[in-house]
Formats: structure tokens, sequence, C-alpha cells
């Protein structure tokens, strides 16, 4: 069982496409170039921030450098979302197999789950969208590439490999990393995170699963779904915290459903190690349990990472647990220094690094005044069902004083997703009391991420609810449950007297 890596470490190819993803985004052999006089940017960090900010700038003509001490493509590409959603996807098909005879199919009872094959797929397609954060094609760019470890020697800076860049502008992209637990004989026993779990060759039979985050109910529902059995503990008393409750319920619903054994405000408090098992005890208000398995994955949040770079010299603040400080323009306290992504934004996800190194290109570069907080930001849990959000929760409309009201439609009223035998979940829409304003959303439902982006559309372009009950849909889909939602929300606007127009108009 692999053990916890250190966060920089670089796996070994291991195969064909491991050799392939490595010769895009860490090429064996790779020699930095010469530094120019000075640039216009210096990113430091090649994950999705530092890879859309440097390809933006380049494109508008600025001399860019990026310092990367891993591989390119940083968490999303090669440890976060294309492994995990990779291996979500086989892991759906291995849930639709055990449910094949209720769509009219018959498969052997005992069909085999080819675990490797499935890491294999994965490696895959990983080496595939490789492409797209190489080395090649940031050079094609006119990019300056440096391997190694950026450290500021001063506020318009920064060394690499013993190479000193110059800058009049810096954008610091340089990611998060897994939040370990501090758990009593957790390190000594061995445990995964993000940063291994992908390098399994072989299916843990028992599997605990710490964190009740979009990380661990993702993957101990994939496990699960590949035959391990798993146990997922959460310290609160629901799943994804953030989310509504009812949401959270459903999650918890489907998780009983594939079999995972689901232990809710629950707390691992030590790890031992006994004939080779790890034993972890357990605690769950007053009562005690200890559960034995073969291999532990952590999901407990992630941290910044902002130290090792010496950001002293650089005169720009940051705080160890929430990252680097920015102001809304991006700005750190070192006005030539920005920073994007994981390292100071709440919302970790890829499409916020992408959003905010396109913020920060503009500013720093182009004298633009672009807002974080102007951003309309959705995300999505991609467990089955997907959780989806965007805008404001209902809790945050009534601490904000913003009367609300909520239109949900059940997915079990939308034909589609009868059709689909994918009932399980809602479409919440909510608006502005007295106004079809949308203010926020929440979709659970097998496709909730694709379905969101429409409502994002809609509140980024100050469309209303009214005007999404005037979109044809086609016939059948699941987004249908979104023009029903709107179309309840037309049917508020017929009040007594229009009513009575109505029938006045009609009787005449
Ligand atoms: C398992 C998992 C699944 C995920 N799934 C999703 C999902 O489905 N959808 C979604 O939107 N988000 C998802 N995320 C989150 C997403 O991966 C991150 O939000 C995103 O990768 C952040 O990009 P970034 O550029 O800010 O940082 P990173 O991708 O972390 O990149 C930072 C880079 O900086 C480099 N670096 C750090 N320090 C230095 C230094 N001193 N010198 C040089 N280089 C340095 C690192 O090596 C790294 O390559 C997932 C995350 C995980 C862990």
């Amino acid at each position: 069982m692999p053990q916890h890596d250190s966060p920089s470490a670089t796996p070994l190819p291991q195969d064909a496409h491991e050799r392939q993803r490595l010769e895009n985004v860490h090429p064996s052999g790779w020699r930095n170039p010469l530094p120019a006089a000075s640039y216009h940017l210096v990113v430091v960090g090649a994950g999705t921030a530092g890879l859309v900010a440097a390809h933006a700038a380049a494109a508008l003509g600025a001399k860019v450098a990026v310092i990367e001490r891993a591989l390119l493509g940083g968490d999303c590409l090669n440890v976060g979302c294309v492994p995990s959603k990779a291996i979500l996807r086989t892991s759906r098909l291995y849930a639709e197999m055990r449910n094949a005879q209720q769509y009219g199919a018959q498969v052997p009872e005992e069909f085999r789950v080819d675990f490797p094959a499935v890491m294999e797929r994965m490696r895959g397609i990983r080496a595939r969208i490789s492409r797209a954060d190489s080395v090649r094609r940031l050079s094609a760019a006119g990019v300056d590439v440096f391997f190694g470890e950026a450290l500021f020697t001063g506020t318009d800076a920064v060394t690499v490999d013993g190479a000193k860049l110059r800058f009049r502008k810096a954008l610091i992209a340089s990611g998060a990393r897994p939040d370990t637990p501090s758990i009593p004989g957790l390190a000594e026993a061995g445990y995964l995170t993000n940063e291994n779990v992908f390098d399994l060759t072989a299916l843990p039979r028992r599997l605990l699963v710490i964190g009740g985050g979009p990380l661990g109910c993702e993957l101990a529902q994939a496990f699960c779904r590949f035959g391990a059995q798993t146990i997922i503990v959460q310290s609160k008393p629901m799943f994804l915290p953030q989310e509504e409750r009812d949401a959270a319920q459903i999650l918890s619903d489907a998780f009983a459903r594939d079999g995972i054994e689901v232990r809710l405000n629950t707390t691992a408090v030590n790890v031992r190690m006994a004939d080779g098992q790890k034993l972890v005890d357990l605690v769950r208000e007053d009562s005690k349990s200890t559960v034995e398995v073969d291999a532990i994955l952590t999901g407990t949040g992630r941290v910044p990472n902002v130290t090792g770079m010496n950001l002293e010299a650089a005169g720009v603040d940051y705080v160890a647990t929430t990252g680097i400080r920015v102001d809304d323009f991006l700005r750190t306290s070192n006005p030539r220094i920005y920073a994007a992504g994981d390292v100071c934004l709440e919302n970790k996800f890829t499409h916020t690094a992408d959003a905010s190194a396109r913020i920060v290109v503009q500013n720093a570069l182009f004298l633009g005044r672009r807002r974080l907080s102007a951003l309309t930001i959705p995300w999505c849990t991609y467990t089955d069902p997907e959780i989806a959000h965007v805008g404001l929760y209902v809790r945050e409309a009534r601490e904000r004083d913003i009367p609300v009201k909520t239109f949900t439609i059940p997915m079990h009223d939308v034909d589609r997703a009868i059709a689909d035998d994918e009932e399980t979940g809602f479409v919440k829409i909510h608006v502005k009391e007295r106004t079809d304003r949308i203010l926020g959303a929440t979709i659970v439902a097998r496709h909730a991420g694709e379905m969101i982006n429409e409502i994002t559309l809609a509140m980024v372009a100050g469309i209303g609810l009214g005007t999404l009950a005037r979109v044809i849909h086609a016939y059948p889909t699941q987004a249908e449950a979104i023009k029903k939602a709107a179309d309840a929300y037309t049917r508020t606007r017929l009040t007594p007297a229009i009513q009575s127009l109505l029938q006045r108009w009609l009787a005449w």
C-alpha cells in the first residue's frame, strides 16, 4: 500500500501513459532557459491558475516566465479533477451494471471489477489531457518555462535553480495541498491522500475515508462501487456541510443504498497497527468503537502553499491557514505581486483558479479594475447524484435580510429523469420575493453539474426566472426541471385580479 508522499514528489513513470504525461508536464532532461533581462509577468506555480495566466498574458504580447517545482497542470490534471472524474465514470458504470436488471438487462451476478484496468484507463485519459498543459504548448506560446522551487529574493525578483528572474509583475499561483488530520498513529500506519490514491494498482479490501467534504464523498462512493468495503466518517452531522440539508440528506441516503457504512458525528481519534491491519478508534458522542481496515484515505480539507517561497522578502502578507492575503483586485500587500487560485481563494475549484487568473492578467498588466467579488461561481460535487450550487443559499439571503421565494421541482416530476431511472434529487431556485431575480440555486440530479450552468448564465446575464419560462427546453431533457421551476414562478404572477380579468375576457 502506498504511504503518504511529500507534496512535491514526482511520481516515477510506470507505463506508456505515465511516460507520455511526464514528457508533457515535466520532460526528463529538461534544461531551464537563460532568463530574459526582465519579464512583464513571472508566474509561480503552473497549475490551472498559473497556466491560464501565462497563456493569456503571452497571447496578449507580454514576456512571461513560469516556474513550476513539480508537474505542469498542478492538482487538477495530476491528482485532482481529471483522475477523480475518470474513475468516477467507471464506478458509475459498475453501479449501473449492478442495477442492470432494472433496465431489462441481464449481467452475471458475479461480474469482475478490473481495478488495475480502471486505473490504467484513468492514466490514459490523464496522459491525453496533459497535452493541453504541456511544456510544448507553453513554449510554443513564447513562455519561458523553469522547473524548480521559486524563492523570492526581493520585491521584484525571484530565483529558480540558481537563475534570477526580474519582473515588473508577478503572480503567485502555488495552489494548496491536503490538510492532514493530526490523529495519533496515522502517520506511522500510513494513509492515502489525493496525492497518492491515484497511484493505487490494487483495490484495498476495506477502506476508511476520513472527511465528508467533496473529495471524501466522491472517492468513498467510487471505491465502494469498485467493491471495497467502505466506511466514511464525518465529524459533522451531515456531509457537504455547506450545502442545503435536504441535498446532503439525499447524499447520505445514496451512500447507504450503495452499501457505504456512514458514520456521521464521528471522529477518528487514534490509529494503530495489528497483524498488518489498521485499527482505527472512532468516537461518536460518548460511544467508542474500533474499525479494522486495509487503507485510510484522508479528505479533511486543503491548506494553501505559502511557505518555502520567502514571501517575507517579497513583502507579501499571508496567513498559514487561509493563504495569501489579496484585495478584491487580487493584489497582494506588494502592489507588483498578485495571487490567484487555491493559494488565496476560499472557493478552491479549477474554474475559480481559471477565472481569478484572467482577472490578474487584466489588472496586473492592462490597468484593469476587475473584481473578484463580481464573479458568480457555481460548483458541483460529482457524487451520484451530483450536487451543484450557485449564488446564495437561503440562510445567506436571510442573513442579508433579502426576502426569498423558492421554487422546487423534484426530479421525479421530470419525464427524462423517469425514463432514465434517475429520479433522485431536485431543482431548487431562489428568487428575491415579488421579483424574478435569481439569487441562487441548488440542483441535486445525475447531471446537476451540467444543469447548473444554465442558472449561472441567467444570473450573470441578469436573466430572470420569468424569462427562463420562455426558453424552449428540448424534450425530454433533465434540464426541463429548470423550465418547470420557471413555470411555477410564472403561475405566481396570476394574481386573483389578473385571473378575474382573464375570466371576464374569456366570457366575453
Ligand atoms: C481529488 C480532487 C478533486 C478535485 N476535483 C475538482 C473538480 O471536479 N472540479 C473543480 O473545479 N475543482 C476540483 N478540485 C480542485 C482543483 O484541483 C483546484 O482548485 C485547482 O487545481 C487549483 O488550481 P491552482 O492553479 O490554484 O493550484 P494547483 O493546481 O495546486 O497548482 C499549483 C502549482 O504550484 C506549484 N508550486 C507550489 N509551490 C511552488 C514553488 N515554491 N515553486 C514552484 N512551484 C510551486 C505546485 O507544484 C503546483 O503545480 C479537486 C481537487 C482535488 C484534490
